[in-house]
């Protein structure tokens, strides 16, 4: 049965590469049937950061990513999890390899391997970290030595590799021994008796019965290595798949000065968990190619193309429909550009999801997609959410409109179409909530750009059309509209927005927001004349 991990170090905060490392081994353990597990990696402890294996399991918690195994989980049969609590074990394997002559102790001081290293780079073998001095140092001379007290590190006999290494899952042959096919006598147990990266890692994929090896491609490099350790123990390798990087948009390396990096500055800015994961899915994971061979196989093309803004409704994927969809060999090994825009058009869609109002059903059925409707219809859930954020701003405190569960409900309807975030759509319907503030700077603009008889002409012309109406006229956007159609000929005005954007203007004070007649609609006929009428004074 297939067994995976996710080997964190605690560092610090978890980072967008760390979670997508982690959701490939959890869609990948659920599509195979297997389990995963989560092993805190601290032996460097100089690195050590408080309180970052409680951030770490937090932001998985999160993203919905349940291990099966590990630091947080009671049971398991293959603990401890957390490698500081395992030394005694690295300590008796370093002993098995030194009593089987695949391992040495080395006395040399800090000061005495500069030196080596120095005079290796010097002879042209840079590559090359240690020269073995101490490999032949007799059984006596090291049992003085250590009588004596002296400190020692235990290096590995490694011998020069001639076979090649079993191709990694997805950067195939290209992954053998790049930099360390030499004889490279690397360290396994430092002198303060912790051991490498390198040991533990080997000794825990072993005990812990781990199948594939998912992690970033930074650790390609160490493979070579991983298997010298396999063979001195006379163990099975598990197979080895390494991620491609994850780059910004502009190629260059993530880091923190270029965006956000941190999982939880995505939980801070109020990103839907689901959007997070599904964004991540498809960082490295091929599936246009398997989407154009299925659409292909019916004679219609990819629609992915037609959409301007380079998105599409196929994108969107649940974690079940991942699940079903994902395959390892569609894992390229190009860098992946976090496209942020893209993220925001998934979290667009999901909300839309989550609320029931996706549609689009047929489409994903037309590809073989099963429908999957956890989560979904949560339309309740997502409009209290939206009111919570409402409470939350200060510029709303105290507003009764905001505790009106009616008005909120036909709010939140003209929001979602265009709703982003549902931060971002409580912060954008502040107007329905607040007077229109039409001497603040950006009320003023807009009046500007308006042309000031048109604008006199067309605000007095639709209050005193919607003013005639009577009382059992319904007061809805498609009366607002046909007030707009009348008000265009009776003004000879041409363009919609001609008279559209007064309107805007008075009934909000800002350019952006749902459309007029929708706008007016939800604010109701009472207020919509009241704005206008305050736009005109
Ligand atoms: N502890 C390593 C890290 O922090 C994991 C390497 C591995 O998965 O083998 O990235």
């Amino acid at each position: 049965d297939a067994r995976l991990r996710f080997a964190p170090s605690p560092t610090g905060s978890l980072h967008l590469g760390g979670l997508r490392t982690a959701l490939f081994n959890h869609i990948l353990a659920r599509k195979w049937g297997g389990k995963w597990l989560l092993r805190v990696e601290d032996t460097d402890q100089s690195r050590l950061v408080p309180g970052s294996v409680d951030s770490l399991r937090s932001a998985l918690e999160w993203a919905g990513l349940d291990y099966d195994e590990g630091v947080g989980r009671t049971g398991g049969s293959h603990g401890p999890y957390t490698q500081s609590e395992r030394l005694d074990i690295y300590r008796h394997y370093a002993q098995e390899l030194l009593d089987k002559g695949e391992a040495y102790e080395c006395f040399c001081s800090v000061d005495d391997l500069v030196a080596i290293k120095t005079a290796l780079v010097k002879s042209g073998n840079h590559n090359q970290g240690y020269d073995g001095r101490c490999r032949h140092l007799s059984r006596d001379d090291v049992q003085q030595r250590k009588r004596a007290g002296h400190k020692y590190t235990v290096r590995l006999k490694s011998r020069a590799q001639k076979e090649e290494l079993p191709a990694d899952l997805i950067y195939g042959k290209a992954g053998s021994n790049s930099n360390s096919s030499g004889a490279d006598d690397f360290i396994l147990m430092k002198a303060d008796g912790w051991p490498t990266y390198h040991l533990a890692s080997v000794v825990d994929d072993h005990l812990m019965e781990i199948s594939h090896v998912l992690r970033g491609e930074e650790w390609l490099p160490s493979v070579s290595r991983h298997h010298q350790l396999y063979k001195a123990f006379g163990w099975e390798p598990p197979k080895f798949a390494h991620l491609p990087l994850l780059i910004n948009a502009d190629g260059s390396k993530l880091s923190k000065r270029t965006g956000d990096v941190n999982v939880e500055q995505y939980i801070e800015k109020g990103y839907e968990p689901e959007a997070l994961v599904n964004f991540l899915a498809l960082m490295g994971w091929d599936h246009n190619t398997a989407l154009e061979a299925t659409l292909e196989a019916k004679g219609e093309g990819l629609p992915y193309h037609t959409r301007r803004d380079g998105h599409s409704l196929y994108e969107i994927f649940t974690m079940s429909q991942l699940i079903k969809a994902f395959d390892i060999s569609l894992i390229n090994h190009r860098s992946s550009a976090v496209d942020l825009s893209k993220l925001v058009f998934i979290n667009k869609m999901t909300l839309r999801r989550k609320a029931g109002r996706l549609g689009d059903d047929g489409k994903f059925v037309n590809i073989g997609r099963e429908a999957d409707t956890a989560g979904d219809g949560g339309y309740d859930a997502v409009l209290k959410r939206y009111q919570d954020e409402l409470r939350a701003r200060e510029e709303l405190a105290g507003s009764t409109l905001v505790e009106n569960a009616a008005y909120v409900r036909k709010v939140f309807e003209v929001e979602l179409p265009r709703g982003e975030l549902v931060k971002s759509m409580a912060a954008n319907s502040s107007t329905f909530f607040l007077e229109p503030n039409y001497k603040g700077a950006e009320a003023e603009k807009f009046l500007d750009e308006l042309r000031t008889k048109i604008y006199v002409d067309v605000l007095q012309l639709v209050i005193s059309q919607i003013a005639a109406l009577n009382e059992t006229q319904k007061f809805d956007s498609d009366a607002v509209w046909d007030i707009v159609h009348a008000t265009l000929a009776e003004l000879k005005i041409r363009k919609k927005k001609d008279a559209l954007l007064p309107m805007r203007h008075a009934l909000s004070g800002t350019h952006a927001g749902p459309g007029v007649p929708q706008m007016a609609e939800v604010l109701g006929k009472a207020r919509t004349l009241a704005r206008l009428r305050a736009g005109l004074a």
